[in-house]
């Protein structure tokens, strides 16, 4: 019997993976997602910035995550001891979306994979990608599916997006060390239902340590949330053990979080993930190209995996549609513009943990039209190169956190 041979093969059914697939459904290619667990299945990264939703919108899947009832996000709010930040995406530069969602990942993801399948889009769940044989116009994906057997399937082309599960820069060894400090993050979900009066339902961000640590809050609409501390490897691995026991006592040291979160029962052990940031040396080759966290990953300090992930998917489709339909794809585009993203969110990252950013965010002060711009990068508009805290995302920040010294 002939194997039947699919357009695109996708690996991993995250928002990378589901953008990509609704994009080339849409083009009218066929296409198979290849997915390791049983949806729905629970994933870290559940702040989403605006500008992902103009890739929801393209694709006619706003609805569909509107219907689910996620709790609104219309902006963020830094803590720093007694100073706070907080940004409106209503006040930015870039004209775009005010408001996007803090979703748990399961429901998000599902309703999400749900649609594209409802569209036409094959998927299989529990099958686990293994091996790699790839050429310029066939390539086979082996995995072992749910019963436990080795298969095959043939595609044109294959996009990995299966995010920390790194297949294809795992076979094809293209993993590379990033430079930053390994970091790692131990979280929870919590029972919410003690806010303080005037608490914002938006992310709470509260930096410690001198900013190398920093504790999240993620509301959801259920009365629950998300909690979670970054630090370096060996404070989270302290703050871990004993089921987070350091750990949940240390959220309740902050201002706002104190009462909310002291009598909050856990809803799901403790988790962890540690030395999340990695790179890769190329984000395409013959055949395949890499979406999502399977390119780059730096730090979720900004909220901007699963905006990067959706922006790669969306780059990603576009260019194999192309290359499908029989017109040479620029594979350099798809680089340039990923890297891009990738390199304006670095900045940010970097100055965030050297203390740049910090003391712009806590100055006495912040000129207003300059908040704006910076709002528009944490909204997710870093292809915005009119703004300039996009333009020149590598030195802006320090220029105008000397400018801000200086004043003091
Ligand atoms: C501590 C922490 C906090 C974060 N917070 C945020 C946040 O607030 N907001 C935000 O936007 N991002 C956040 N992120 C980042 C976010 O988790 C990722 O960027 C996002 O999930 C990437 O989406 P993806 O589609 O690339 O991968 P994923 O969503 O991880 O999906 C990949 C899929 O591939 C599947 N897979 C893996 N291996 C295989 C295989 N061998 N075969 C088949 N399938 C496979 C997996 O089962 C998974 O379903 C955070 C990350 C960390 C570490």
């Amino acid at each position: 019997m002939n194997m039947k041979k699919y357009d695109v093969v996708i690996i991993g059914g995250g928002p990378a993976g589901s953008i990509a697939a609704a994009k080339l459904n849409k083009t009218g290619c066929s296409v198979l997602i290849l997915e390791k667990s049983q949806f729905p299945r629970f994933v870290i990264g559940e702040s989403l910035l605006p500008q992902c939703m103009d890739y929801l919108k393209e694709l006619d899947l706003l609805d569909t995550v509107s219907k689910e009832g996620f709790q609104v996000k219309t902006g963020a709010c830094f803590f720093h001891n007694e100073r706070t930040c907080e940004f409106n995406f209503e006040e930015q530069y870039t004209k775009g979306w005010d408001y996007t969602y803090q979703v748990k990942r399961a429901d998000f993801d599902q309703a999400l994979i749900q649609a594209i399948e409802d569209r036409g889009v094959e998927i299989e769940y529990q099958a686990t990608v293994t091996n790699f044989k790839g050429s310029r116009d066939h390539q086979c994906i082996t995995y072992t599916n749910k019963n436990g057997n080795q298969k095959q399937v043939e595609s044109n082309f294959v996009v990995d997006a299966s995010g920390f599960g790194r297949v294809l820069p795992r076979l094809l060894d293209l993993s590379t060390n990033t430079t930053s400090v390994p970091r790692g993050a131990v979280y929870s979900h919590f029972s919410d239902n003690n806010k303080p009066n005037g608490a914002s339902n938006n992310i709470y961000v509260h930096s410690f340590n001198e900013n190398t640590a920093w504790v999240w809050s993620i509301p959801f609409s259920d009365e629950t949330a998300s909690v979670g501390i970054v630090g370096n490897e060996e404070f989270i691995h302290e703050c871990a053990k004993e089921d987070g026991k350091k750990f949940k006592e240390l959220i309740t040291t902050f201002p706002m979080l104190e009462k909310r979160f002291s009598a909050a029962k856990a809803l799901m052990p403790v988790k962890t993930t540690m030395n999340y940031a990695k790179g890769v040396k190329q984000l395409y080759g013959d055949g395949f190209v890499l979406c999502g966290n399977a390119t780059e990953f730096l730090d979720p300090i900004f909220s901007s995996g699963v905006t990067l992930a959706m922006a790669s998917g969306y780059k990603a489709a576009e260019l194999i549609a192309e290359e499908i339909q029989n017109k040479s794809a620029d594979w350099e585009e798809y680089s340039s513009f990923v890297y891009h993203g990738v390199d304006v969110f670095r900045s940010y990252v970097n100055a965030w943990y050297e203390g740049t950013l910090p003391s712009i965010f806590f100055a006495s002060k912040i000129n207003e039209d300059y908040k704006k711009q910076i709002c528009s990068v944490l909204a997710g508009y870093v292809w915005d190169e009119s703004n300039p805290f996009v333009k020149k995302h590598e030195n802006i920040l320090d220029t105008l956190a000397k400018v801000i010294s200086f004043q003091n």
